[in-house]
């Protein structure tokens, strides 16, 4: 994110790629105004949360109006740098390794996977989905030159912590977590955590003991 979304609060940031995708899709389908009310029928999220989100970015829609979906496009791909490449480093090609790998990230985001390391000496020198696949013991050689700034971790936990802080020490910025490890990192570092277990356990305690709520969460 460029340094003009600063002052937009972390839980409306983190649905900006979310109506990125939606307004992506609205603009090649030649629709040049989306009301709230439309947006979150697409979305999931309530109409009352997209204008305040909508507010942040002083795209106010007109009310019988709505937004023009040409200036959101416009906004969406500054605001999300998405005239820029970022190129991506994943450690681990196990099972998930290897599903990212083979998956098209620029298919919806400017993010590409540029190279990928493993222990396991079978891995290592192969490619998959084009990708790379280096020994961990080049890490930070490779990092340093390619210059990557976000690594996705689908490594067993318990290297999770130890692996964090050589990226840490290879400049890496952000941190793609899907390990079940809670991770120590300095303040500068930016840690997102997927643990798809625990994801998939709330969402069967969700359909357990909430069975009427069908709202996204
Ligand atoms: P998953 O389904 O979680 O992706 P898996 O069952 O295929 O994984 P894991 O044991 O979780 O395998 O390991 C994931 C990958 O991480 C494997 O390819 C393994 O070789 C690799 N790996 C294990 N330890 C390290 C390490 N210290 N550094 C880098 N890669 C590692």
């Amino acid at each position: 994110m460029n340094s003009d979304s600063v002052k937009i609060p972390q839980a409306t940031a983190k649905r900006l790629p979310l109506y990125y995708r939606f307004i992506q899709n609205l603009h090649s389908s030649g629709k040049q105004r989306v009301s709230s009310a439309e947006l979150s029928e697409a979305v999931k999220v309530d109409s009352a949360t997209i204008r305040r989100d909508f507010s942040y970015f002083g795209a106010l829609g007109k009310k019988g109006y709505g937004y023009n979906v040409s200036y959101l496009l416009s906004f969406f791909r500054k605001t999300l740098d998405q005239d820029e490449l970022t190129n991506v480093a994943l450690i681990g090609v196990g099972n998930l390794g290897t599903a990212f790998l083979n998956y098209n990230f620029l298919k919806n985001n400017n993010t590409k996977i540029l190279v990928a390391f493993d222990v396991e000496e079978s891995k290592v020198g192969t490619t998959i989905g084009e990708v790379p696949i280096y020994h961990m013991d080049e890490l930070e050689e490779t990092l340093a030159q390619l210059k990557v700034p976000v690594a996705i971790l689908t490594i067993p936990q318990s290297a999770a912590q130890s692996i964090t802080d050589r990226l840490v020490q290879a400049n890496i910025k952000g941190i793609l977590n899907f390990t079940p490890a809670r991770l120590n990192v300095p303040s500068a570092i930016r840690v997102h955590h997927i643990d798809l277990a625990i994801e998939l356990q709330s969402l069967v305690y969700f359909l357990k003991n909430y069975p009427d709520q069908s709202v996204e969460k």
